[in-house]
């Protein structure tokens, strides 16, 4: 039976990629070798590189615009501390918007002065905070575009002199942004983009070289950036499948055509969790995420039947975040519509049936 696959990451990607990125594993390009027993000094892996690196950078369109592409290690989760130690001198803000936030700002905190320029926490970050001041004299100011846990995501981002870093973990190249607009851009690749393993960078080049500190040089951006991405052996694997994703993602159109298909998708969802009497949504409406659609059952009484039919249905991944409870929908560029439509039908059986 075919499988719908809701999981928040690791997650969902198009079957194409498996398939290819399979074929690859017992045989690279008919060379009689896999790709991951290869050397990442070969031509074919160093092509690799450079294609993953320029397909992120077009796709994102921040060729030419003194960007640097980078994959590397450690997950998004390094991230957190590598953003620090490269640009935090004195001052940084961060948008608390949830436990990816928290988790930002408490390893920044090791660096220097940390300011929660606001926070949604009073309402178990089920909103995204607006209107607050960006002062001037921070080194950056962090955010988290989308709120994979709650089910959020910021629609606007200020326009500042500050540098604004942002970890778009779970919603890169679902939607159009300025995405010139930030300075730094980091993204576990698991969750829209590859299997985990690497973590994609987007980084500005004239941001860097501005803080006192010595950085090791695993966790230097420029250390990384000389050595074009290959300073130690790269996650071989992740990169090249992450590079056959945004292939993908190029020839179906881009960044403009997903997010068509991904507004459709969240739309189907949310009117069926607006309009069935049993669901009710997590999220405030304004700020509803098109990648994560969180949601309870108004009767938890129904849980047991409810989960029986996503299981009899194929369903998999849906339940929430221990911190929110629930369930989750989760519905990255490679969720087919009939995929959101078969977890619809459930939804709506369910009330047919109570
Ligand atoms: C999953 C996720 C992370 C953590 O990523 P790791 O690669 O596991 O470190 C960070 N931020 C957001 C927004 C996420 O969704």
């Amino acid at each position: 039976m075919k499988k719908h696959n809701f999981s928040a990451g690791p997650c969902i990607l198009p079957q194409e990629v498996f398939k290819e990125a399979s074929d690859a594993i017992l045989n690279y390009n008919n060379s009689g070798l896999s790709i991951i027993e290869i050397s990442h000094r070969s031509k074919d892996f160093v092509d690799i590189m450079e294609e993953a690196r320029t397909l992120a950078l077009e796709l994102l369109g921040l060729e030419g615009k003194g960007y640097k592409a980078l994959f590397l290690q450690g997950g998004a989760s390094t991230q957190f501390l590598m953003a620090a130690y490269n640009l935090l001198q004195s001052k940084a803000g961060y948008v608390n918007t949830g436990s990816w936030s928290e988790k930002a700002i408490k390893e920044a905190k090791l660096f220097g002065e940390v300011i929660e320029i606001a926070s949604s926490k009073d309402a178990n970050f089920n909103y995204i905070p607006k209107g607050y001041e960006v002062p001037a004299d921070l080194d950056y100011l962090h955010y988290t575009s989308n709120n994979t846990i709650f089910g959020t995501q910021i629609k606007d981002f200020p326009t500042t002199n500050v540098p604004l870093v942002c970890d778009m973990s779970s919603d890169i190249f679902s939607r159009q942004l300025d995405f010139s607009k930030f300075s730094l851009i980091y993204a576990g690749a698991q969750k829209n983009m590859g299997p985990a393993g690497t973590t994609l960078v987007l980084i500005k080049e004239d941001l860097l070289g501005k803080v006192q500190r010595q950085v090791p040089s695993m966790l230097d951006y420029q250390v990384h950036i000389g050595k074009g991405s290959m300073f130690n052996t790269p996650p071989v694997f992740a990169v090249y499948t992450s590079m056959l994703t945004l292939r993908w993602l190029k020839k179906l159109g881009g960044i403009e055509a997903i997010e068509e298909v991904n507004e459709k998708k969240a739309k189907l969802i949310y009117s069926e969790i607006d309009l069935n009497p049993l669901f009710k949504g997590f999220a405030a409406k304004e700020d509803r995420s098109n990648m994560n659609a969180t949601f309870t059952l108004v009767n938890e009484d129904l849980k047991e039947t409810f989960d029986a039919m996503c299981v009899e249905a194929g369903i998999n991944g849906v339940n929430g975040h221990r911190s929110v409870g629930g369930y989750r929908a989760s519905m990255y560029n490679a969720m087919t519509m009939e995929s959101v439509a078969a977890l619809v039908d459930v939804m709506g059986d369910l009330e047919r049936k109570a």
